[in-house]
């Protein structure tokens, strides 16, 4: 395991689309164990590939707090969503920001795991968010241009 180097906003990268994954490799599988590495190291509750660098559709979440419920998102896709939740939104990849941005209050996804088995995750809240956040940086999209007013300072306003 390793930790992997964040991209930041303005780097390219973080803009561009990233393409499905057609078969789980062992390369695949370091970098899934990296991702959830960066994440846990960041105190991040999602990162996708794209943002260490990586143009596959790979995601990674946990927004547990002991940070013991992991999920894998090969090629996820966005089937379902349902409400609407108001609250504020951080990114590893703009550090020290927050902002908030409307989303779904319910999401549902369908992607494959890291056996690229088809599985459906069902979310709400925060884990709405991460799933859209998410699939959203695999769009090459970042929350920043989502967000209603301005982006805060972390040390002017608490993430809730
Ligand atoms: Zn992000």
């Amino acid at each position: 395991m390793a930790l992997r180097n964040i991209r930041l906003i303005g780097d390219e990268i973080l803009y561009k689309k990233t393409k499905p994954v057609v078969e789980m490799t062992d390369k695949l599988k370091q970098l899934i164990e990296d991702m959830f590495e960066t994440m846990y190291h960041g105190d991040g509750v999602g990162l996708a590939a794209s943002q260490v660098g990586i143009l596959k559709q790979v995601v990674v979440i946990d927004v547990s707090e002991e940070a013991n419920q992991p999920i894998i998102l090969i090629n996820p896709e966005i089937i379902h969503t349902e409400g609407e939740q108001d609250g504020t939104e951080a990114c590893m990849s703009v550090p020290g920001k927050i902002g908030y941005v409307k989303r779904p209050n319910l999401v549902r996804v369908k992607a494959l795991d890291e056996n690229m088995e088809p599985i459906e995750v069902e979310g709400e809240e925060l884990l709405a968010r991460a799933l859209i956040h998410e699939i959203e940086h695999l769009a090459g999209e970042l929350y920043v241009d989502k967000v209603e007013g301005k982006l805060y300072d972390t040390t002017e306003l608490k993430d809730e």
